[in-house]
C-alpha cells in the first residue's frame, strides 16, 4: 500500500513537471509583448475596441496607430498579422509606424490585426515561438504566431462555420481565421468582432484604401501578387506594372472571386466605399515540403526541397539558391503599398495620400529589415506601445 502511494505521487509529480515544461514556454509566448516605437508620423494610438465594443477586455483587442497628415487628403488603412504566421505583413506595417511621415491624408495601421493568433502557435508543425530580426543595436524579437486565433480566446468551434451575412458554409476552422470573418458583426464570434471593428473605422472615418498584407506559399498559385476586386483592379494593375518597370520585381494582379465569401479583398469592397487590396509575398516557410521549420528558414527562405521542386517547375514563383529572404518580401510590400497610394492619389487629386520616409524595395534589400527599427531601450517611454 505504501509502495503504491509512492508510485502514484511520483507519477503525479512527473505529470505536473511535464505540464510545466511544455506549458511554460507557451504561457510566456502568449504574454510576451513587442515594444513598438512610435515614429515621427504617429499622432494617436487607439484601441480597436473603440470601434467594436465587443472586443473590450479580450486578447483580440489591439492597437490602431493613427498617422494624421499635416494637410488633409484621402485615408488608408494597413493591416498586418491577419495571418500571424506570415510575419512580412507585420514587419511592413511596423516599418510604416516607425518611419512614415504623412504629408497629406491619414494612415491607420493595425500591425497585430489578429492579436490572438499572434499569441498562438502551431505545435504539430514544430513552429518556433519567436524569431530575431537583426538590427544595428541587437535583435528585434518577434512573436511567430499562427494562422488562426487561439482556442483559448474563441472556443468551441462549430461543426461548420456559417459565414455572416451570406450564409455560405465554410470550414469549421475558418471561424477563427480573421480573413474569412469579414465583414463581421458586433456580437458575433470574436473574430467577427475584430473585422467589424476595422469595418467601422472604414465606414466612420470614410477610409478610401485598405491594404491587407500577407505571405503565401511558393507552391500556391495566389502568391507574389495583389488580389483585387473589380473596383480596385485598375489601381492594382497600374501599381503592379509600375513596380515591375521602375523597381524590377514581379507582382501580378489576381481577381478577387465574387463567390468566395469572408475575405478582406471581397467583403471590404462590398460592405463599404473603401477600395480593398490584399498583398501576397512568397514565404517558403509556409510550404509543406520543406525541411525543419526553423527561424533561419523564416529569415532567408532557403530550402533544398523547394529548390529541387523549382527545377521540376512545381513552384509558382522563380526560386534559386538565393531563396526568398525576409528583406525581399518586406521590401516588395513597402513598395507595392506606396505605389497603390500613389496611383490612388493620381486618380483622386482631391483626396491625395502622400507618405514619405518609408523605404522602397531596393533600400530594404540593401539595408535589411532591422535597419528601420530603433532600439526601444533607448526610446522615450512615452513613445513605446507594448503589443
Ligand atoms: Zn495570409
Amino acid at each position: 500500500m505504501k509502495r503504491e502511494g509512492l508510485v502514484k505521487s511520483l507519477l503525479g509529480a512527473a505529470t505536473l513537471g511535464l505540464l510545466l515544461w511544455g506549458g511554460l514556454p507557451l504561457y510566456r509566448h502568449r504574454h510576451c509583448d513587442i515594444a513598438v516605437v512610435k515614429g515621427p508620423g504617429v499622432t494617436a494610438v487607439e484601441r480597436l475596441s473603440a470601434y467594436s465594443p465587443g472586443l473590450r477586455n479580450t486578447v483580440a483587442d489591439t492597437s490602431v496607430f493613427v498617422l494624421e497628415g499635416r494637410e488633409p487628403g484621402g485615408k488608408a488603412i494597413l493591416l498586418g498579422d491577419s495571418h500571424a504566421n506570415e510575419p512580412e505583413g507585420l514587419l511592413a506595417s511596423l516599418i510604416f509606424i516607425e518611419n512614415a511621415v504623412v504629408e497629406k491624408g491619414t494612415l491607420y495601421v493595425i500591425p497585430f490585426f489578429n492579436n490572438s493568433a499572434s499569441r498562438n502557435t502551431r505545435p504539430g508543425d514544430g513552429y518556433p515561438l519567436y524569431f530575431d530580426v537583426p538590427t544595428a543595436w541587437g535583435a528585434l524579437r518577434v512573436r511567430m504566431g499562427n494562422r488562426d486565433a487561439s482556442p483559448l480566446d474563441q472556443w468551441p468551434d462549430p461543426d461548420v462555420y456559417v459565414h455572416f451575412p451570406d450564409r455560405q458554409l465554410l470550414s469549421f476552422i475558418d471561424v477563427r481565421n480573421v480573413n474569412r470573418t469579414w465583414p463581421g458583426r458586433p456580437n458575433g464570434p470574436l473574430m467577427e468582432r475584430v473585422t467589424y471593428g476595422a469595418m467601422e473605422i472604414m465606414r466612420r472615418e470614410k477610409v478610401d484604401v485598405a491594404v491587407d498584407i500577407h505571405g503565401a506559399e511558393t507552391m500556391f498559385p495566389v502568391t507574389n501578387c495583389i488580389v483585387a476586386p473589380e473596383k480596385s483592379v485598375r489601381i492594382a494593375t497600374l501599381a503592379a506594372l509600375t513596380v515591375k518597370a521602375t523597381e524590377g520585381f514581379e507582382n501580378h494582379v489576381e481577381p478577387s472571386p465574387a463567390g468566395f465569401r469572408g475575405l478582406s479583398h471581397r467583403e471590404i469592397g462590398d460592405a463599404s466605399d473603401t477600395l480593398p487590396f490584399l498583398l501576397e509575398a512568397p514565404i517558403p516557410f509556409l510550404d509543406q515540403p520543406t525541411g525543419p521549420k526553423t527561424t533561419k528558414l523564416i529569415l532567408d527562405g532557403k530550402d533544398p526541397f523547394l529548390l529541387s521542386l523549382a527545377k521540376r517547375k512545381k513552384l509558382f514563383v522563380p526560386y534559386d539558391e538565393s531563396g526568398w529572404p525576409l528583406e525581399k518580401r518586406v521590401g516588395q510590400h513597402c513598395s507595392v503599398i506606396l505605389e497603390i497610394l500613389r496611383q490612388y492619389s493620381k486618380r483622386n487629386p482631391d483626396k491625395p495620400i502622400v507618405v514619405r520616409g518609408v523605404p522602397r524595395y531596393a533600400e530594404v534589400l540593401k539595408n535589411g529589415v532591422g535597419y528601420y527599427f530603433s532600439d526601444p531601450k533607448k526610446a522615450d517611454a512615452k513613445s513605446i506601445v507594448d503589443n
